[in-house]
């Protein structure tokens, strides 16, 4: 069996990059491991039939050290606390490391969205928002999409709080909203282009194991959420073959790639992608498992295991998911010479978009999703290439990867990533000073 639980990943990986941290103070690093404040609500629904049901919904603050909380709230049956808890502190990491003045949060719902009537969901929505209270707001906490949540969501979210606190702005308190609603252009697929940005600069400055563009690489995506469909577009417009797509129903394979047209039509109709016309069905393992060049999860945490990660074929693999690659899973990939590029890096494009949209949301402005791009294309390079610098340089006397060198590197790309954003919230915790 792997190793892996949300509690343990957490520790696993800050055990990693605790060697490599500036000299701290004792019991410093004791103020990022446990969440701020933690929040657990439990509400009664009238369902469609009348029937009365009681939901579980959770909201973590991690920390407050870097500003207010940002994070999604996602709505599955199977959530736990200590899930939410490991899920804000990724987020306290990846708002450092992108380098936006927020600090980590997460929450949800237990419940099957697929069950679900749109007005059930709405009142789930709004009971959740108005059990949080104060919890949440435009300078505390501020949700934004995240698993089975999206801009209508996000609009329910923002309704409720604001007839809440009538009479002031509260645009801010919720970002990933509809335009409409004051969303920023540019947020609907912003994860997918943080992602291409930094896949990009990455090849740019690394080339690993020989691949210096995206064209022709054939690429296998695990989930086609906002995130996996956003990317398997972006990436197929640099040239990239999309070979193989999966939903939660299961995958599908085309060698000479897919028609996304057709797919999104499909997909609308049958909410799922199996069974497209001129496609291969696979499972969900078989995707993992692809003939490919790069393999993105992009769907739930713990995927690529310690189980299958041996199985992996891709050359590159692309966290663009949360904790997709378990750490014992990462320590069998680098040994095979695949190179892994981390969550905290690679998913920050959407919470990145989100901090636009809430500086556009107090502003009351709306800027070009030109602009939006050209910001968030400065930010993952700026991330991505402070990661590499901080990896080459942990690595000092290694030399950079050639085509066809398959050596691991002494220190992975997480690694380096949280080194980074530790660095600077300690840097800031330690400016801020203990208070009293
Ligand atoms: N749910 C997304 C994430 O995990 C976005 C968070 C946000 O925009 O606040 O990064």
């Amino acid at each position: 069996m792997d190793d892996f639980n949300t509690e343990k990943y957490i520790e696993q990986r800050l055990q990693q990059a605790m060697a490599f941290l500036e000299p701290l103070q004792p019991g410093f690093i004791d103020i990022l491991t446990s969440p701020k404040k933690s929040t657990v609500v439990n509400f009664p629904i009238q369902m469609d039939d009348q029937s009365v049901q009681v939901f579980r919904g959770f909201r973590v603050l991690h920390s407050h050290v870097n500003g207010p909380g940002k994070g999604g709230i996602r709505y599955s049956p199977n959530l736990t606390y200590a899930e939410i808890a490991a899920l804000a502190a990724l987020m306290t990491w990846k708002c450092a490391l992108i380098n936006v003045p927020f600090s980590g949060a997460k929450g949800g719902v237990c419940c099957d969205t697929k069950s679900l009537s749109d007005n059930e969901l709405r009142h789930i929505t709004r009971r959740f928002i108005s059990e949080l209270g104060d919890d949440i707001g435009p300078h505390t906490d501020i949700p934004a999409p995240d698993l089975y949540t999206n801009e209508r969501t996000m609009g329910w979210i923002y309704d409720t709080y604001d007839v809440m606190h009538p009479g002031r702005n509260n645009r801010p308190v919720v970002t990933g909203k509809a335009i409409d609603l004051g969303g920023s252009l540019g947020r609907q697929l912003a994860t997918g282009q943080g992602c291409l940005y930094a896949t990009l600069r990455f090849i740019e400055r690394i080339k690993p194991v020989g691949i210096s563009s995206l064209k022709d690489r054939t690429v296998a995506i695990q989930g086609y959420g906002n995130v996996g469909s956003s990317v398997a577009r972006l990436f197929q417009q640099e040239g990239a073959k999309i070979v193989g797509i999966s939903d939660s129903q299961g995958g599908i394979y085309a060698e000479n790639g897919l028609d996304l047209d057709a797919l999104d039509e499909y997909k609308s109709k049958n909410r799922t992608v199996v069974g497209l016309a001129e496609t291969m069905s696979i499972t969900n393992e078989d995707l993992l498992e692809l003939e490919c060049d790069i393999l993105i999860p992009a769907a739930t945490s713990h995927q690529v295991t310690s189980e299958n990660a041996d199985r992996v074929k891709a050359s590159m693999v692309i966290e663009a998911g949360n904790a997709p690659v378990t750490p014992s899973a990462n320590q069998v990939l680098s040994e095979k010479g695949i190179i892994v590029l981390p969550d905290i890096l690679m998913n920050a494009g959407g919470v990145t978009v989100s901090y636009y949209e809430w500086v556009q949301n107090i502003e009351n402005q709306q800027w070009s999703l030109a602009e939006v791009n050209q910001k968030l294309n400065n930010k993952m390079i700026k991330a991505t290439d402070a990661v590499i610098d901080k990896w080459l340089s942990l690595n000092e006397n290694l030399p950079l990867r050639q085509e066809d060198d398959n050596a691991p590197q002494a220190v992975d790309l997480h690694t380096a990533a949280l080194v980074v954003a530790l660095n600077r919230l300690l840097s800031t915790i330690e400016e801020r000073g203990i208070w009293p």
